[in-house]
C-alpha cells in the first residue's frame, strides 16, 4: 500500500503547482498581494471526503498565504437544494477545522447584479432569446467535429431581446418555453461555447430569494461572474471543468472586465476505493434506505466520517498526503484509514472490551475477592494517567481467542496451555464445560498468583489475551461497521453501484466492558484493546451507551486481498 514513507514525503518541500502559481502571482503583484480564495458547494447534498479535499485545498493555500476563503453557496437550482443542506455544509466546514470570511456568500446574492450583466451582453449583441425547445436545441448541437444548427432566434433585434427577457423575468412565459442565451460560435469544437444557455426559467420557490425570481442562471453564467463580484484571486475547481475555462474567460471578457479579473485552475478530484462520491449516488442511498440517513457511519460524508470517530486533524492530514494532482486517480481507502489509525493510536484511552463472550473461571481464586489493578490509560501518551482495572473470579474473554483443539502456533488459550491475562495474571485452562450442543459455556483454569503483572517472573507466554471482569462490566451496544461496498470501484462497472453493496457492512453486537466508559460523551474515542478504535455514538442513553466501530487495529483488509493474490 501506499503508506507515507521517509521517501515518498521527502518532497513535501517543494511546492504543488497551484502553489507555484500563486507564488508567482506573489511577486509579480498580479492581484495587488491578495489571494482569495472560495469554496464553492452547491446546497443540494452533504459534502463528503471529496468536498474535505477541496475545503482543505482552498482554506490551506488561503492561509499558507496569509489570504482568506469564502464559503459561497452555488445555490442556482432551487428544485433541488434547501436550508437542511447550508446548515449542514456550515457545520462540517467549521468541524474540519476552517473558518471563512464573514458574511457567507450565496450566488443568489448577485441575482439582480448576474441579470444587469446579462443586460449588458444583450445590449453589445452578445446574448439572445431563444425558443428552442431543450430537445431542439441538444439536437442541434451538433458533435465536436460537426458544427451546430444556428438558432432561428439568433439575430433578433437588441430591442426584442431586451423586452423578452424581462419579460422572462417577470414570469410570462412557462417553464421551459424560453431561454437566454449567450450568442457565441456555433462551429466552436468546444461544445460549451456553442451558444450555451445563461438563463432558464423555473416557476419554483428558492429557499433564499422565495418567490422573487422565476429565471435562474446556469453554472457557467453564476460562477465566473460571482468569483468576479467577489474579488476572487484563484477560483480551483475539478478537472471536468477545464473545458469551461474558455467560456468563464469569454464572459469576462465580453463583460468588459479587465481589472482584477479571476482565473480558473482545475486540479483531479479525488477518488477513493470503496466508496461512491456522487452526490447523486449518496441521496440514493440515504433515501433507499440502504444506510441511516446522511450522517451513517459508513457514508463517505463529512458528518458519516465524524459519526464514525475519523477527526478533523486526521481528515486535513490525508487531504495534504494526497497532494494536488492534474491526472485523475483513484486513492486507496486504506490510506485514509492509516491515517485515522495514526492519530487515534496517540489519542485515544485504551479500554478492555470483550465482544464476543465465553465466561472464563479461575477455579483456584478465592470466591468474593475482587483486586483493582493500576492501568496506564493510554501506554503511547508518555503523561497519560493510571486508572483501576477490577479483576476476579469470572471473567469474559472472546471466544475466539479459545480453541479446544488448535493448530499449530496457536498462542492463545487452549486445554493444557497457559496464555497472561492483560495486566493481570498467567492462567492455564483445565478443562471446559459444554452445553448439550457441544458449544463451550466454561472455561476453567488456574492462576498463578506469583506472575501478577509488574512482579518479576520466570513464566514466559507466548499470548496475551484481553478480558473483563464479569461482575464489574457494563454492557453496551456495538455497532461494527465495515466498508459499505464490496467493489475497489464500484461506479466504475457495467453494473449498478447498489450491486457491490457489502452485505455485512454493519453488525451490532452487546459488548462487555470497563466501567470507566460510562457516561463519556459522544465523540469520545478509545481504543478497545487487540480489537480497534470505537468511539461513544450520540444515540446512546442513560440506560445503554453506543459505539461505533471507527477502525480495525490493522488493515484487516489488506490481509485478504493479499491471501487472494
Ligand atoms: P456532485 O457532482 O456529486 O454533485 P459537485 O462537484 O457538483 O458534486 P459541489 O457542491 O458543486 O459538488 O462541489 C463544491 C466544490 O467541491 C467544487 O469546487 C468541487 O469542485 C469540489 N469537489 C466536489 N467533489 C470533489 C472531489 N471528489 N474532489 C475534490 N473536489 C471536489
Ligand atoms: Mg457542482
Amino acid at each position: 500500500m501506499d503508506k507515507p514513507t521517509k521517501d515518498n514525503t521527502e518532497n513535501k518541500a517543494s511546492l504543488n503547482f497551484l502553489e507555484q502559481i500563486i507564488e508567482n502571482d506573489l511577486k509579480t503583484d498580479k492581484h495587488q498581494g491578495k489571494v482569495l480564495t472560495r469554496f464553492p458547494p452547491e446546497p443540494n447534498g452533504y459534502l463528503h471526503i471529496g468536498h474535505a479535499k477541496s475545503i482543505c485545498l482552498n482554506f490551506g493555500l488561503a492561509q499558507k498565504y496569509n489570504g482568506k476563503t469564502n464559503l459561497r453557496f452555488d445555490d442556482t437550482n432551487p428544485t433541488k437544494e434547501s436550508t437542511e443542506y447550508v446548515d449542514a455544509i456550515k457545520e462540517d466546514v467549521k468541524w474540519l477545522g476552517f473558518q471563512w470570511e464573514e458574511p457567507v456568500m450565496y450566488a443568489s446574492d448577485y441575482f439582480e447584479k448576474l441579470y444587469e450583466f446579462a443586460v449588458y451582453l444583450i445590449k453589445k449583441g452578445k446574448a439572445f432569446v431563444c425558443e428552442m425547445s431543450a430537445e431542439e436545441m441538444s439536437k442541434g448541437r451538433g458533435t465536436p467535429q460537426t458544427p451546430g444548427v444556428l438558432s432561428p432566434w439568433r439575430d433578433r433585434s437588441v430591442e426584442e431581446n431586451l423586452e423578452l427577457f424581462e419579460k422572462m423575468r417577470k414570469g410570462e412565459f412557462k417553464e421551459g418555453a424560453k431561454v437566454l442565451r449567450a450568442k457565441i460560435d456555433m462551429t466552436s469544437p468546444n461544445m460549451h461555447m456553442r451558444d450555451p444557455v445563461m438563463y432558464r426559467i423555473m416557476h419554483a420557490h428558492h429557499h433564499r430569494t422565495g418567490d422573487k425570481w422565476c429565471i435562474y442562471p446556469t453554472y457557467d453564467w453564476a460562477h465566473g461572474q460571482s468569483d468576479y463580484i467577489e474579488g476572487i484571486t484563484h477560483s480551483i475547481c475539478t478537472l471536468e471543468f477545464e473545458v469551461h475555462r474558455p467560456l468563464y474567460e469569454w464572459f469576462l471578457d465580453n463583460l468588459d472586465i479587465t481589472e482584477d479579473r479571476p482565473r480558473q485552475y482545475e486540479f483531479a478530484r479525488l477518488n477513493l476505493s470503496y466508496t461512491v462520491m456522487s452526490k447523486r449516488k449518496l441521496l440514493q442511498l440515504v433515501e433507499e434506505n440502504h444506510v441511516n440517513g446522511w450522517d451513517d457511519p459508513r457514508m463517505p460524508t463529512v458528518s458519516g466520517m465524524r459519526r464514525r470517530g475519523y477527526t478533523p486533524s486526521a481528515i486535513r492530514a490525508f487531504a495534504d498526503r494526497v497532494g494536488v494532482a492534474k491526472r485523475n486517480n483513484v486513492i486507496e481507502l486504506s490510506l485514509l484509514e492509516y491515517f485515522i489509525r495514526e492519530e487515534l493510536n496517540k489519542k485515544a484511552s485504551r479500554v478492555m472490551t470483550v465482544l464476543n463472550p465465553v465466561k472464563l473461571i479461575i477455579d483456584n481464586y478465592p470466591d468474593n475477592k475482587s483486586e483493582q489493578l493500576p492501568v496506564k490509560v493510554n501506554p503511547e501518551d508518555p503523561e497519560s494517567c493510571y486508572k483501576m482495572v477490577a479483576f476476579s473470579k469470572e471473567l469474559y474473554i472472546e471466544r475466539e481467542d479459545f480453541m479446544e483443539d488448535p493448530p499449530k502456533k496457536y498462542f492463545r488459550l487452549s486445554p493444557g496451555k497457559e496464555v497472561r491475562l492483560k495486566y493481570a495474571y498467567i492462567i492455564r485452562c483445565d478443562s471446559v464445560e459444554k452445553d448439550d450442543q457441544g458449544n463451550i459455556t466454561e472455561i476453567h483454569c488456574t492462576y498463578f498468583p506469583e506472575t501478577k503483572s509488574g512482579l518479576p517472573s520466570d513464566k514466559k507466554v507466548k499470548g496475551t489475551l484481553h478480558w473483563v471482569s464479569i461482575s464489574h462490566a457494563e454492557e453496551v451496544e456495538v455497532r461494527l461497521y465495515d466498508r459499505l461496498f464490496t467493489e475497489p470501484q464500484p461506479e466504475n462497472t457495467e453494473k449498478d453501484f447498489k450491486e457491490f453493496l457489502n452485505p455485512d457492512s454493519l453488525k451490532v453486537v452487546t459488548g462487555y466492558t470497563e466501567p470507566v466508559v460510562i457516561g463519556v460523551r459522544p465523540g469520545k474515542s478509545f481504543q478497545f484493546e487487540r480489537l480497534g478504535y470505537f468511539v461513544v455514538d450520540p444515540d446512546s442513553t442513560d440506560e445503554k451507551m453506543v459505539f461505533n466501530r471507527t477502525v480495525t487495529l490493522r488493515d484487516s483488509w489488506a490481509k485478504i486481498e493479499k491471501n487472494n493474490q
